[in-house]
């Protein structure tokens, strides 16, 4: 199975593409963190990057800018080269605009892997403000909870070195950062719909309040991409 992720920050398409990761024995390609791992300027294990490539990831990541598209792709080609990608993969905050989406285009035919799905998740901009709005995190322990759903338990309280004791609000989480964001999702990577829907590929599922109705409806969505690829 390999996937593409499309949504917006806080659809939750992260926490699909971890249970799916785990669901099909694919492994979750997330640009952000493969980054975040270069960023101490070191290959990553089974990877072969030029060394310039790592550095100037690393340079433009300790110093808070992106990474280029180009040497995205470069990431990403080298990344899908992994034997653990054999049977497929889902990519998790790449392709971001139309550029992105036709250079992995180009990369998919130029290696003839088949892209099965483009799966969006579809959340309202107003639920997005209100669910990340109550999301805390623990700097002692690095875990993320939410006011509403998920507290920490007396399990997490217990391996915490503070206990789980000052839980604070990201600034990325904060309502006016996170409209920011929705615009620039709104205004770049949307475009990414009509492209993707225009080759057949995408897949829309509604994110839900209730996480395990999200959950049945992807999986519903992919059994039928699955069954079509068996028949095919
Ligand atoms: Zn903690």
């Amino acid at each position: 199975m390999r996937l593409v992720m499309l949504g917006a920050p806080g659809s939750g398409k992260g926490t699909q593409a971890e249970r799916l990761s785990k669901k099909y024995g694919i492994p979750q390609i997330s640009t952000g963190e493969l980054f975040r791992s270069l960023r101490k300027g070191e290959q990553l294990p089974g990877m072969s990057l030029p060394q310039e490539v790592i550095d100037e990831i690393s340079s433009l990541i300790n110093n808070g800018c992106f990474v280029s598209d180009d040497i995205t792709i470069q990431v990403i080609e080298n990344r899908i080269a992994l034997p653990d990608c054999e049977n497929g993969f889902i990519l998790d905050g790449f392709p971001r605009n139309i550029p992105q989406g036709e250079a992995l285009d180009a990369l998919l035919k130029k290696h003839s892997i088949h892209l099965d799905a483009v799966l969006e998740i579809d959340v309202p901009d107003d639920a997005i403000v209100d669910r990340l709005s109550g999301r805390r995190y623990c700097p002692a322990c690095g875990r993320t909870y939410h006011l509403d759903a998920k507290m920490p338990t007396e399990e997490e309280r217990a391996t915490c070195p503070e206990g789980c004791r000052n839980l604070i609000q990201r600034d990325d989480d904060k309502p006016e950062v996170v409209k920011k964001r929705l615009v620039t999702y709104h205004d770049v990577t949307e475009h990414l719909k009509p492209y993707y829907k225009e080759q057949g590929k995408l897949i829309t599922v509604v994110g839900r309040k209730k996480l395990e109705k999200t959950i049945r409806d992807v999986d519903r969505a992919l059994e039928s991409i699955e069954k079509n690829r068996i028949e095919a």
